[in-house]
């Protein structure tokens, strides 16, 4: 079994349409997958299509942007029914808000002496409705104002750069009654990426419990190998199921391809055995 149940396509903040990035899964060996694109469902279709004509399991899947102690979480939502109307209008909800923050972001680049930001990461964007810090770090690469996306996070638009422009995102229990109204399960994405005390982190995860939640992510291309084990142990201590996603948006982007990570660490229940 080689789950990979994370990742984007060009209708959220990836490079490839739905099918090309089946393929890229099918051809990465995986076998069981979800398309998980941030705050939009659009491209579910299209992924169930073309991974079931390949062969491989599907699972729908969804990255809701949630703010809690004013700080952003993903949350991901999997074998989610697309056609749910309450978790079709939290996700339009959830993206009203992109657009005007994505001209805020071009402001504060213009302030730092980077004109045209805005109208340069458009011409990155397939889906009107989703500008993303992806499409900038595109624009500012391929224009010489960074030498890559972790550059372009550390220095420009990450969290306490000056072109970093604060965002109210969804309410975690709002983002949990959405999955949960949809008949989804919900996960934590890439904990170790959260900058929490360790307090605010059993404080997130408690919370995540009582509002229905039951995974996190263990294996992601967002962790180091010292954080497989570190979130390994937090998923024993909490009673959580594990997930394996190596969030894959585009080649060279990111640490790892479609279905490359390693298998989670022994002794941990993973997500996916519901939908085998
Ligand atoms: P947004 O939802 O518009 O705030 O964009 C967040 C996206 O930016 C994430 O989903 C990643 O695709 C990307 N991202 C965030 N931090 C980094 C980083 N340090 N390096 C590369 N990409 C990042
Ligand atoms: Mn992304
Ligand atoms: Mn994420
Ligand atoms: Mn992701």
């Amino acid at each position: 079994m080689n789950a990979d149940l994370h990742c984007h396509s060009n209708v959220s903040d990836g490079f490839f349409p739905p099918a090309q990035v089946a393929q890229r899964a099918h051809a990465g060996g995986v076998t069981l997958w979800s398309l998980t694109d941030h705050d939009e469902i659009g491209g579910q279709a299209q992924a169930r299509e073309t991974a079931e004509a390949l062969g491989m399991c599907y699972v729908s899947g969804v990255e809701i942007s949630v703010t809690w102690a004013e700080r952003t979480v993903h949350v991901v939502g999997l074998g989610i029914e697309p056609g749910c109307a309450a978790l079709l209008e939290g996700l339009r909800a959830t993206r009203d808000g992109r657009t005007a923050r994505a001209e805020s972001i071009g402001k504060a680049l213009e302030a730092m002496g980077i004109p045209g930001a805005y109208e340069g990461a458009l011409r990155y964007v397939s889906n009107p409705d989703l500008v993303s810090r992806t499409h900038f770090a595109r624009f500012l690469v391929d224009n010489g104002y960074a030498k890559s996306a972790a550059d372009v996070f550390d220095r420009l638009i990450g969290e306490g750069n000056p072109g970093f422009v604060p965002h109210r995102w969804a309410a975690l229990a709002d983002a949990m009654s959405w999955i949960k109204a949809a008949g989804g399960v919900a996960v934590i994405a890439h904990p170790g990426r959260y900058r929490y005390t360790p307090l605010q982190f059993d404080a997130l995860f408690a919370e995540f419990i009582d509002l229905g939640g039951l995974a996190i992510e263990v294996v992601t291309g967002s962790h180091t190998p010292d954080q497989y084990r570190e979130y390994a142990n937090v998923a024993r201590r909490f009673g959580f199921e594990a997930s394996r996603g190596s969030d894959f948006h585009a080649p060279g982007e990111g640490r790892v391809e479609l279905g490359a990570l390693p298998p989670l660490p022994a002794g941990l229940k993973p997500v996916w055995e519901r939908w085998l």
